[in-house]
């Protein structure tokens, strides 16, 4: 059998080797016959078990490590072993297991990343490799890539400059792409690209994985970047590339210098609105009212801010808004104060926003002042919702939108307890960080989780199934109305504005599949219309089975 796996595309390795592969590898769960046939015999101990009892023997014991660094290492261990049984074992427990290999643990071990660095997975191209970007790319031993993550290091999570120790944050979201929608594990790609870094720490540490040099920045980093783009696609030619935690100097100008050419997006930035949209269209079918009816006021004015204001005001012209009309329903105020006209410290992400009404340096005072209905935290800054802020959107709105949405907990603009306390249960609350259920005035209210794995893996996978050249606007709205429309009415009547994470698979499935008809719809697809987009993309998914090898 010394022949290419179909999905893989890798010849079929024997003996050791096979073991050593973790697409092909199935540790203990290999049959006598299959045994036989592969070499392995004696290479495995005699008891065969089943998929099902290798996912108990893992979950006892990952459940036995005592902290969650413990846990991710366990895992990481897992996946470079066997990546069948790891996502059996993630799929099946994704509640469990998502704050291990995404955020929070995951930040964590961004930050010890040299440390407890094992077996290397994804690619690393570093400054050294410019002019010759492709030769890396093609060092890769797949051809058949569906998804590029690619982070430059420079703003993980919210922890900063992590230089090539953020390769943790590509490999974490592609499992993800992975467990939640469907997509292939041998079919996405993690590229970290180091260009060096500016965090001092990282430069003396002996044990860092990454280049010893200053950033790269200017006409150099933009050229580099350019070459990445044009190496991949040609490599990869209908490649999907994800952009996650570069910083905010480079976020929205890369995406505004390659959306329209190239099928990319930033998660950041256009996954953070579509599914802080599908929170606002929850918060429409409880307030009985549309879009169209809400004034908005972002108390942060960062990627996050702009590009769910830019989605917002995308859907009220689809409503039959003027751009002119759609923008004096957004406000946004910084470090700084509001965004006005008058002001001329205004980045040039932050100018389209600046509206032409008297300057505000206190939060309260611009609530009184322009009446929003709903407020949405995308600031950093913890507690920063306070009660004053809280109780004037009260006094001023029978319903308040309070979006607290920074994370982690610490950082959020206020606690889901606080929210409904001072609004006397009334507040539409959610937030970026999870909260328990709160007990008001004997009603359980439960606070939802405004997760950006809501959205990318099924919107990823409906753009990997519908090819588009560029991933338009209405996208990131279909994705958030069907994310929305998950939404039951009981749901909505605890407070909760988004559906339960365990229904991420079936949720991420219906995702693609309305990405995959809009993109088709919209003329933009590379593919042929298809007469059943929801069965083709199931048929499609990766369901964590062993395959038989003869
Ligand atoms: P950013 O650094 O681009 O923006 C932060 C903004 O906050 C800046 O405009 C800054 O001026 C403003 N700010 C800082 N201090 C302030 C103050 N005292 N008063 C008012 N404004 C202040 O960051 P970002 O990428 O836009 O992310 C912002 C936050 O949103 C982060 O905490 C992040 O965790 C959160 N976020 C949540 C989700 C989610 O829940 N799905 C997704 C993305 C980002």
């Amino acid at each position: 059998m010394n022949r290419p796996d179909p999905i893989t595309g890798i010849t079929f390795p024997k003996g050791k080797s096979l073991l050593h592969n973790p697409l092909l590898n199935k540790g203990t769960a290999f049959t006598q016959s299959e045994r036989e046939y592969l070499q392995l015999e004696g290479l495995l101990p005699p008891y065969i078990l089943t998929l099902e009892e290798q996912k108990m023997k893992v979950l006892s014991a990952v459940r036995l490590k005592e902290t969650d660094m413990e846990k991710y290492m366990y895992l990481t261990a897992l996946q470079d072993r066997n990546e069948i049984l790891f996502y059996k074992l993630i799929m099946d427990e994704i509640e469990e297991f998502m704050p291990i290999i995404y955020t929070p643990t995951v930040g964590r071990a961004c930050q010890e990343f040299g440390h407890i660095f094992r077996r290397p997975r994804g690619l690393y191209i570093s400054a050294k490799d410019q002019g010759s970007i492709i030769k890396i790319l093609c060092n890769w031993p797949q051809r058949d890539v569906d998804v590029i993550v690619v982070t430059d290091g420079e703003r993980i999570l919210g922890l900063g400059d992590l230089g090539a120790d953020g390769m943790g944050i590509p490999i974490g979201k592609l499992s993800l792409y992975t467990a939640c929608a469907g997509i292939h594990p041998g079919k996405t790609l993690p590229i970290t690209i180091d260009i060096g870094t500016n965090n001092e720490e990282l430069l003396a540490d002996p044990l860092y994985i990454g280049l010893r040099q200053k950033r790269m920045n200017g006409p150099d980093y933009d050229s580099f970047m350019d070459e990445f783009m044009d190496a991949a696609t040609h490599v990869f030619p209908d490649v999907l590339i994800q952009f996650e935690d570069f910083a905010n100097h480079n976020a929205q100008r890369l995406l505004d210098r390659y959306r329209h050419h190239y099928c990319t997006f930033n998660d950041d930035i256009q996954g953070t609105a579509s599914v802080v949209l599908a929170g606002l269209f929850s918060a429409m079918r409880l307030l009985n009212q549309n879009l169209s009816d809400q004034r908005f006021l972002f108390f942060g004015a960062g990627s996050a801010a702009t590009g769910i204001a830019d989605l917002i005001i995308q859907v009220l012209k689809n409503l039959g808004m003027s751009d002119e009309d759609a923008r004096r329903r957004i406000y946004l105020f910084d470090s700084k104060g509001l965004v006005v006209t008058n002001r001329n410290d205004l980045s040039d992400i932050k100018k389209p926003f600046a509206r032409e009404c008297d300057y505000e340096s206190d939060f309260a005072s611009a609530i009184k002042t322009i009446k929003p209905t709903a407020i949405i935290g995308v600031s950093g800054i913890g507690g920063a919702f306070d009660q004053r802020v809280i109780q004037t959107m009260a006094e001023l709105n029978d319903r308040p939108i309070i979006f607290a949405l920074s994370n982690p907990t610490s950082k959020s603009e206020c606690t889901a307890q606080k929210a409904y306390e001072w609004t006397n249960g009334k507040a539409i609350f959610a937030s970026g960080s999870p909260f328990v259920p709160v007990n008001f005035n004997g009603k359980q209210l439960i606070p939802g989780q405004g997760n950006n794995a809501y959205i990318f893996p099924g919107l990823g996978f409906g753009v990997v199934m519908s090819k588009p050249y560029r991933i338009q606007d209405e996208l990131f709205v279909i994705a958030a109305e069907t994310l929305s429309s998950r939404v039951t009415d009981s749901n909505l009547n605890k407070g909760l504005l988004y559906p339960p994470l365990n229904q991420i698979r079936d949720i991420s499935i219906q995702i693609a599949t309305k990405v995959a008809e809009k993109a088709i719809e919209m003329g933009d697809s590379k593919m042929e219309p298809l007469c059943d987009v929801e069965s083709t993309i199931r048929s499609q998914a990766f369901i964590p089975e062993y395959r038989s090898y003869i």
